[in-house]
């Protein structure tokens, strides 16, 4: 497997997956590389959309094609944001993740530590030269913040607390965060899958 091309358009989530699989010796190039694709993610689950993308970059280049989808559920809203995380509070643009965290702060005010648990999901499909289709799931379970805290990451990290551990994931240095995020979780999935089928280097 040559080259994969990333279904993303997010710099944070390029960046964290060449982390994670650069050991590998895969090149992975982002969407950015190709004309605009129109990708339509009306799935209702995370598998669904991450299975939709990864078909449209597929369709539209014919390389191997690997895309996720991700978000935060919490338990106080039935699972909101849910499949909703990136689009929560309605407003786009560059303002949008701090939106969406006001927007959560907001909702869960009354909201006492012990009913904040919360988990982030990912399902990452990978299609194949030949287009067979694989997904993988990834869970981190933890609890929402009462205030921001830290400065690393990107969406819902300064208000997520892993479980066992006391800091943000924004507090947390990225290869910690790697190593328990639901996406981390979902990547090691994938990176045995690769090295199995003798796709990646071992
Ligand atoms: P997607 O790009 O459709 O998968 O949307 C995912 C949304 O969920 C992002 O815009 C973030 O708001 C949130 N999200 C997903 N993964 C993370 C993460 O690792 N940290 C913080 N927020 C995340």
């Amino acid at each position: 497997m040559p080259k994969i091309v990333l279904a993303t358009s997010n710099a944070h989530k390029l960046a964290e997956f060449q982390v994670i699989l650069a050991p590998l010796g895969l090149e992975l190039v982002s969407l950015s590389a190709f004309p605009p694709i129109n990708i339509i993610e009306d799935g209702a689950t995370f598998a669904e959309n991450s299975y939709k993308k990864a078909a449209a970059v597929f369709k539209a280049t014919g390389l191997p094609s690997l895309a996720d989808d991700s978000g935060l559920a919490v338990n106080a809203l039935d699972g909101a944001p849910g499949i909703h995380s990136a689009r929560f509070s309605g407003v786009s643009g560059p303002d949008k993740d701090r939106a969406n965290r006001e927007k959560l702060l907001k909702e869960l005010k009354n909201v006492p530590l012990e009913k904040r648990g919360a988990a982030f999901h990912c399902a990452i499909t990978l299609i194949e030269e030949n287009g067979s289709v694989h997904t993988f799931n990834g869970i981190s379970p933890g609890h929402i913040a009462f205030s921001e805290r830290g400065e690393n990451g990107f969406g819902y990290d300064s208000l997520f607390i892993p479980e066992g551990y006391s800091e943000s994931f924004a507090e947390l240095s990225p290869e910690i965060k790697n190593s328990l995020s639901h996406r981390g979780r979902a990547a090691q999935k994938l990176i045995a899958y690769l090295k199995e089928q003798k796709l990646a280097k071992a």
